[in-house]
């Protein structure tokens, strides 16, 4: 008998229709002899209203009383599901993430699980009952309750599989897998069978939106198989799991885009030791998530200085390098809030060149303009124009053949 994780997402559980063809998934899971412990997000957008309505009545929304109010959606789909199932004559118990025993730290609102007990559902588990836990939560060490921050319950999946040995985690979402491509840009987007975790962690992390960061990051470390598939069609998905090497690398796996980020660029810095230290230490200090940085060669002693970071903190960034900008005596900064990030992602990139060149030679005949590049051993990412977008993610899936 294997154990499955089976973790569905908001609109796997959106109405009451919804939620009865999950249970009546769960329970096909269960007849064809497996254990199962299921993981549920908030029904629709109901974190979404939830947020707005702390907003209407408060500016300064105090964390714990942030976690206190979000939790309840999850704890809504857990009960009804466990309704739905009773009337299928499944026994299913619902668990909140402190009755689960996932303890986390106190951070508030992001919080990062220290450690999974289970006990609870594993006793469940023993009596033949179907155990549904709140995704997306936990209790801290200081015994008050928290969230794992936007999209954590596919981290909540993940961390109970891992913790409860099971065979695999099965994501269920409203799109069937994980695309080479966003198939909304590019209609001959295909969905891959599987990917390696690497690769799944540079998709999540330049725009691919299938799974949260932090799921992958936490499987890989745990060496948990997750399944992507849909609850809508119930098709096989896509496999992420450890590379194989026997396995044919993919040189391509996937281009994706990504919209949210801001370029900001400090020019004519002096180039001297702690500059670059004192500017990104600042940005830092204020929780700034930086992605890209570029400096270029200095001409008669000064450099520029070009970032990237998401537009949610454009407007504090600009102010903390325009601070610096002025006590550094740099000329100018400047930003851009339309750029877009395209990358290229395949483990087989490590073994092969002539990518990048490919890849700039494929911009250049569409007249793309590329502002930045970076790279990792199995990417390689351009700021491009926001505008030009769409056109280098379709000329480049054309151009590595990722159609086939
Ligand atoms: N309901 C939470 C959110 O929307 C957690 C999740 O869905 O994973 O962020
Ligand atoms: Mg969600």
């Amino acid at each position: 008998m294997s154990l499955i994780v089976q973790k569905y997402g908001g609109t796997s559980v959106g109405d009451s229709d919804r939620i009865a063809q999950v249970a009546e998934h769960v329970a096909r899971t269960k007849r064809h002899g497996n254990q199962v412990v299921v993981v549920v997000s908030a029904m629709g957008k109901s974190t979404d209203e939830l947020i707005s309505l702390a907003g209407q009545v408060s500016k300064t929304r105090p964390g714990r009383e942030m976690d206190m109010l979000l939790t309840s959606g999850e704890r809504i789909s857990m009960a009804l599901l466990c309704m739905a199932l009773a009337d299928l004559g499944v026994q299913a118990n619902s668990f909140t993430g402190s009755q689960a025993g996932i303890i986390t730290d106190c951070d508030h609102t992001k919080a990062k699980i220290l450690e999974v007990k289970g006990d609870r559902l594993r006793e469940a588990l023993a009596r033949d009952v179907v155990p549904v836990v709140a995704g997306f939560q936990g209790v801290s060490t200081s015994k008050d309750v928290t969230t794992l921050g936007r999209g954590g319950s596919d981290t909540t999946a993940v961390a109970l599989a891992a913790a409860l040995g099971a065979e695999c985690c099965e994501i269920y979402t409203d799109v069937s897998g994980v695309f080479n491509a966003d198939p909304r840009l590019v209609p001959a987007a295909r969905k891959l069978g599987k990917v390696s975790f690497e690769e799944m962690l540079e998709i999540a992390a330049t725009g691919g939106r299938v799974l949260a960061l932090r799921s992958v990051e936490y499987a890989r470390n745990h060496q948990v198989a997750l399944h992507v598939r849909s609850s809508f069609t119930w098709e096989p998905g896509t496999w992420i799991v450890r590379e194989d090497p026997s396995m044919e690398q993919a040189i391509v796996s996937a281009v994706t885009h990504d919209i949210s980020q801001a370029k900001i660029t400090v020019s004519q810095v002096p180039d001297k030791p702690g500059i670059a230290a004192r500017l990104f230490r600042g940005l830092a200090d204020h929780s700034i998530n930086v992605d890209m940085i570029e400096q270029n060669t200095s001409v008669s002693g000064h450099t520029d200085i070009s970032f990237t970071v998401p537009r949610a903190d454009f407007a504090l960034a600009h102010s903390v390098a325009r601070d610096l900008s002025r006590q550094v005596e740099a000329s100018d900064i400047t930003a851009d809030e339309s750029i877009g990030m395209i990358s290229l992602i395949g483990a087989g990139m490590k073994t092969h060149p002539a990518i990048a060149a490919q890849m700039f030679e494929t911009l250049a005949s569409q007249e793309i303009n590329i502002e930045m590049i970076s790279t990792s051993s199995i990417r390689i990412s351009c700021v491009v124009g926001e505008r030009d977008v769409e056109r280098a993610v379709q000329a480049l899936h054309e151009s590595f053949a990722l159609a086939r």
